[in-house]
């Protein structure tokens, strides 16, 4: 059920996945109880970070899809900031439609939006929970912001749902060993 709180049966995560967030890695491991997760491939994890990087000095932004009915992400869409901004993001109307489109034909649904923050944390800015209020007014969507703030990114994910911002764990899943 798309919003719902209630995780994935754990088949695909690995043994070992870590939490990306700087200066510390978080080894997870099956006996973990799974709540509310977002997983991501470690291609998509390193596309939207390239992404991010890229779009400087303004703040970049795409729309990511999973495999439908999980939270799974399998594929990034980077797009333009239409804004052109270092401190916000707009997604353009046509394109928006067009990754919609190549969602599809790719067999994944959008379940979210990433954006940067170029010289800020991680962490949703008023603007982004008033766009989160107008773009996705049930709470479906997970909004990954990846800070460029410090030497190393960060990227976080949340959910927002009536101007409360809730964090959800992020895991990158580990190559599989050769
Ligand atoms: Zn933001």
């Amino acid at each position: 059920m798309e919003g719902s709180v209630s995780s994935p049966v754990d088949r695909g995560l690995r043994a070992h996945a870590w939490v990306p967030r700087a200066g510390r890695a978080v080894v997870l491991s099956h006996q973990i109880t799974m709540t509310a997760m977002l997983r991501l491939t470690r291609d998509t994890y390193n596309e939207m970070v390239a992404h991010a990087y890229r779009g400087l000095p303004y703040e970049a932004c795409g729309l990511f899809g999973a495999r439908p009915g999980t939270t799974d992400v399998v594929a990034f869409y980077p797009m333009k900031n239409v804004a052109a901004s270092s401190e916000i993001y707009q997604l353009d109307g046509m394109e928006m439609m067009n990754v919609e489109s190549a969602a599809d034909a790719a067999g994944a649904q959008i379940v979210g939006v990433m954006h940067s923050h170029t010289h800020t944390t991680a962490y949703p800015s008023p603007t982004d929970v008033s766009d989160a209020a107008m773009f996705d007014p049930f709470g479906a969507w997970h909004f990954i912001i990846v800070s460029l703030k410090d030497a190393e990114p960060v990227l976080r994910s949340y959910r927002m749902l009536d101007g409360k911002i809730t964090e959800e764990p992020v895991v990158v899943e580990v190559q599989a060993a050769l």
